[in-house]
């Protein structure tokens, strides 16, 4: 049985895919995107993360602590009387996922379904598949990045009912320098989705001065229209608390744009090419 590894479940979620939905977040992401808000999906491993501005510096988690740098074991969590620390990740097999998801399957199958997202889901491609294969009558959904191999993107949407994945920017070079990848499997495997008839949708988190611009919306809506399974393409403002959670793993917010800057959102451009658009 394969293994993975999470780092957080959501109930009730409205936004994850059709009807009322639970989401499952798999953690590890081969993008870096400048505008990422959960850096905790990023790495592969379990980390410590302490809401710091509510510390009182009592002293409780150093005197537990037993290492000279942290390895996330977790003993300073209960530890802190103010619950300000929490252990991001914990690994599971395909089985104990599955059974802690059909524990609740019986809401989710009569008002929506399970959606798992990340970090980047399709990391995890075997683990996930393993989870998807044990999960029969569910609607079953991913929220994708579609940065993998083709035949990995296949056979996971093979097993899926629905898929939710991002189109960030369609020009290659800027994308290679905002999200630290090349688009051309994402490209590919949106192709793929445009060609068949998984019932899929499409977002794009926009962000100030990097695709808000007519050209991006132009490719992108030129690249989707006429594809038959396309609900709808949905836009993510960007948001400045985006980097709310860096300084709670000890990391520092340095975004590549102006994240000040007000964002364009050309809904008009996607119209004339007949494909139904929302702002969420
Ligand atoms: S999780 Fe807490 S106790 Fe464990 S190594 Fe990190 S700081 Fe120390
Ligand atoms: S135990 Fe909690 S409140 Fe006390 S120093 Fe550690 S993080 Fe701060």
């Amino acid at each position: 049985m394969e293994k993975g590894i999470i780092f957080d479940r959501k109930e009730f979620a409205v936004f994850d895919g059709p009807g009322i939905r639970q989401t499952v977040f798999l953690k590890g992401c081969p993008l870096r995107c400048s505008w990422c808000h959960n850096p905790e999906g990023l790495c592969m491993q379990p980390q410590l993360m302490v809401s710091h501005a509510s510390c009182t510096h009592c002293g409780r988690c150093a005197a537990v602590c037993t290492h000279e740098k942290c390895v996330a074991c977790g003993a300073c969590v209960p530890v802190c009387p103010l619950g300000l620390r929490k252990i991001a990740g914990e690994f599971l097999t395909s089985g104990e996922l599955a059974r802690r998801i059909l524990a609740d399957a019986g809401y989710y199958s009569r008002y929506g379904g399970i959606t798992f997202s990340g970090g980047e889901p399709l990391m995890q491609a075997d683990f996930l598949a393993e989870v998807l294969e044990m999960l029969p009558g569910l609607h079953k959904a991913v929220e994708t990045s579609g940065y993998c191999e083709p035949d990995v993107f296949r056979r996971i949407v093979g097993l899926l009912d629905y898929v939710i994945m991002d189109i960030k920017l369609f020009d290659g070079e800027k994308h290679r320098r905002y999200t630290g990848a090349d688009n051309r499997r994402i490209l590919e495997n949106a192709e793929y989705l445009c060609g068949g008839r998984k019932p899929f949708l499409i977002r794009i988190p926009v962000i100030p001065g990097v695709n808000d611009d007519e050209e991006n919306f132009r490719s992108t809506a030129a690249f989707l229209a006429g594809a038959e399974a396309l609900e709808r393409v949905e836009f993510l403002p960007y948001h400045q608390t985006a980097g709310a959670k860096y300084g709670m793993l000890g990391l520092e917010y340095r975004p590549d744009f102006d994240a000040d800057a007000g964002i364009r959102i050309c809904r008009s451009v996607f119209s004339e090419y007949g494909i139904p658009t929302e702002v969420l």
